[in-house]
């Protein structure tokens, strides 16, 4: 039938963009590779847009917002050193891909938006995709999410000026946070920090990243809207 086959097509599409995009750039963790692998980014996107689905780019979505390139999820995710099940944070939902991958990984996600819009279709998505371990909260993620912290680890797809200091609150000792940080709006390098003790945090610089503003309390002054 015509349904089926054109899933097919995006199963296909999927294991070639794990293989071809992901795999090659030298990301190796089973558990990385099997969420992304199973994950239909297509359902995410708008339907004028889910032809390029398994294209090794980023792409626009609404209030003028992106769903992240598939490489740049898996390596964000590949750089929290998960091994499967615990509880996660992610702030960004955006159109929920990245908080999908995650549901796959972790046993517990909450994911944070700060457009109502984004986070109710989010929402619908990850719930007719049967992800009900993934809860999306309307607020203004720099702060994080007290109530369900901490959290083994904590992502976050949308750039800051500094790492916040709530976040890194909110980090389970031995949890990491990886979130890309930049002097300018446009530009970050991704940051991994660990929570080594109450009190003690390590900072690694990993690669050089471009996001969309993170724009809050912690984050950026919101001067668009
Ligand atoms: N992870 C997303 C990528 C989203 S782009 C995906 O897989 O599609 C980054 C998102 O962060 C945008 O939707 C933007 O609205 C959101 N954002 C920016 N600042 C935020 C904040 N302070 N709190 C929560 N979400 C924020």
């Amino acid at each position: 039938m015509a349904e089926e086959s054109e899933q097919q097509a995006y199963a296909r599409r999927r294991q070639m963009m794990v293989e071809r995009q992901i795999a090659v750039r030298g990301i190796t963790s089973a558990v990385v590779l099997n969420a992304m692998g199973k994950v239909p980014r297509e359902a995410f996107l708008p339907p004028n847009m889910r032809a390029y689905a398994y294209e090794d780019a980023p792409l626009p979505i609404s209030e003028h917002q992106s769903i992240s390139q598939p490489y740049i999820v898996a390596y964000m995710v590949d750089a929290l050193q998960l091994t499967g099940g615990g509880r996660l944070l992610e702030v960004g939902t955006g159109s929920g891909y990245a908080a999908a991958v995650l549901g796959e990984v972790g046993d517990e996600v909450v994911t944070l938006e700060r457009y109502q819009s984004l986070a109710d279709s989010a929402h619908q998505v990850l719930n007719a995709l049967g992800y009900d371990n993934v809860e999306v909260i309307h607020t203004d993620g720099t702060l994080g999410w007290s109530e369900k912290a901490p959290y083994d680890a904590i992502v976050v797809t949308a750039g800051g000026p500094e790492v916040p200091e709530s976040l890194k609150q909110q980090l389970a000792i031995g949890g990491r946070l990886v979130i890309p940080v930049g002097s300018v709006e446009t530009q970050q390098t991704l940051i991994r920090v660990t929570r080594v003790s109450e009190s003690e945090f390590c900072e690694e610089p990993l690669i050089e990243v471009r996001f969309v503003p993170l724009v809050g309390g912690a984050g950026w002054e919101d001067r668009h809207d």
